[in-house]
């Protein structure tokens, strides 16, 4: 049974995040909020899935200390930029996969869920859902199908990527 979540707020000036220390140490610790930039969506995050690349960039140390992990999510909008006018407070979302290039290899393949520019958090300057918000791109948030609960949502999210990365690259998908 799905739990009863608070609904969305943007009153805390700090939020909770599962910080990487180093290979394989991770603290839990307060940092400041995000804010949305013009084209940016921030969002409660509800569940987040543990991805294999989030067991290397943790435990192997593929991602850089002080950034946090996390990419199969889901959330509810809390706050949208100016521009921003696909979503509102309070719709249920699933994250979706980084902005891809268009231009790399796989991508003019037609297969962007390979793109060579992707983006897993940590590696770059993004940080992910292992925490209590999450900013990102509007262009890389999908709306959750009705009557699709949000814990299984986090779920076929996790599968999804399984599915669609790529074994060979560092920081999948
Ligand atoms: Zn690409
Ligand atoms: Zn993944």
């Amino acid at each position: 049974m799905e739990p009863t979540l608070p609904e969305p707020t943007l009153r805390e000036p700090t939020m909770r995040v599962a910080m990487l220390r180093g290979p394989g140490r991770v603290d839990v610790c307060d940092v400041a909020a995000p804010a949305p930039g013009p084209d940016e969506v921030v969002c409660e995050v509800d569940f987040c899935g543990i991805c294999g690349s989030d067991l290397h960039l943790v435990l192997e140390g593929w991602a850089r200390p002080g950034t946090w992990q996390g990419h199969e999510w889901v959330g509810r909008v809390a706050a949208v930029g100016e521009n921003v006018t696909a979503w509102r407070p309070g719709d249920a979302v699933v994250g979706g996969p980084s902005e891809r290039c268009g231009r790399c290899v796989m991508c003019r393949a037609g297969r962007p869920a390979l793109c060579e520019e992707r983006d897993a958090p940590g590696q770059t300057a993004t940080t992910g859902a292992f925490a209590t918000r999450i900013v990102v791109r509007a262009t890389e948030l999908l709306a959750l199908p009705a009557g699709l609960d949000r814990r299984r949502g986090a779920r076929r999210a996790a599968r999804g990527c399984a599915a669609r990365s790529d074994p060979g690259r560092r920081g999948g998908g």
